[in-house]
């Protein structure tokens, strides 16, 4: 389980998330929404040990996240970005390849080799991944990107996967590749999964949980069916009632 309580973190005079908590357990799909400039990309930075909060502290399996080491963390956590660029002249199954480097002793072992193709193979991106990476589209680029992701925890239970607009650049079936996988992956390796989605659609068929962020406050958490609510959409987002109502449970 990973338990966040408390968290606060400012730059400078401006507060950037204000008291958020939040717990995730194995097995888990949590969705956390909110208008753009909320905190999203913070928080997860925050709950993966990229950043350290003001306040507040970040439990990963009952220990402080600021005990593992950076090696025993990216074997706990994988952490797809919302930025991950990539300048220099790689074939995509390299991309992949280096999701593995946490494990590598000397260098990549049959079972390295064998985890990137089922990975590949199951993102159906074994077409692409002779492909020299920069040439991929934007949403190729990022199908590759999450199977690097994946390759990082592939052979571990229970771990822990975060990730920021993993769909954004996505086409619909992509897009349901990406957090069919992720869903199944929570049910069979006991993954805990956090992502941050802009499709209140998507949240409501696939996260358990939805965290709705707003000026750096969890202004809604719980159940789908809980959050996903004419009123709690309309303050959320600063949309009108009429527009709210179309995404809401009923
Ligand atoms: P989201 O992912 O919800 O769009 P972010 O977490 O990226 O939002 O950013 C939240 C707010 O904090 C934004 O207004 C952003 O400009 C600001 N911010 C984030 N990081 C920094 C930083 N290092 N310095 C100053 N402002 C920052
Ligand atoms: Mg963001």
């Amino acid at each position: 389980m990973i338990e966040a309580q408390h968290i606060s973190y400012s730059v400078g005079e401006k507060h950037i998330l204000q008291d958020v908590n939040l717990r995730l357990s194995h097995g888990e799909m949590l969705a956390i929404l909110g208008p753009n400039g909320a905190g999203k990309s913070t928080l997860l930075k925050v709950l993966t040990g990229t950043l350290t909060p003001d306040q507040g502290r970040v439990q990963i399996d009952g220990q402080g996240i600021d005990e593992y080491s950076i090696l025993q963390l990216s074997k706990k956590r994988a952490v797809l970005s919302q930025s991950a660029q990539i300048t220099f002249p790689f074939i995509a199954r390299e991309i992949v390849m280096m999701g593995r480097s946490p494990h590598l002793v000397d260098r990549e072992s049959h079972d390295d080799h064998r985890i990137v193709d089922e990975i590949l193979y199951r993102l159906d991106a074994v077409d692409l991944s002779t492909r020299m990476f920069s040439t991929l589209s934007g949403g190729e680029q990022q199908r590759i990107q999450f199977a690097r992701v994946l390759a990082q925890i592939w052979d571990q239970q229970g771990a822990y996967l975060f990730l920021d607009e993993p769909t954004s650049a996505l086409d619909l079936k992509q897009q349901l590749n990406i957090v069919e996988l992720a869903r199944e992956l929570s049910h069979e390796r006991g993954y805990a999964v956090c992502m941050i989605v802009h499709d209140l659609n998507l949240a409501r068929h696939y996260a358990d949980h939805v965290m709705f962020l707003k000026n750096g406050r969890a202004v809604a958490f719980g159940t789908p069916e809980g959050v996903l609510q004419t009123r709690s959409i309309a303050d959320t987002f600063d949309i009108p009632d009429a527009y709210a109502m179309k995404f809401a449970y009923t």
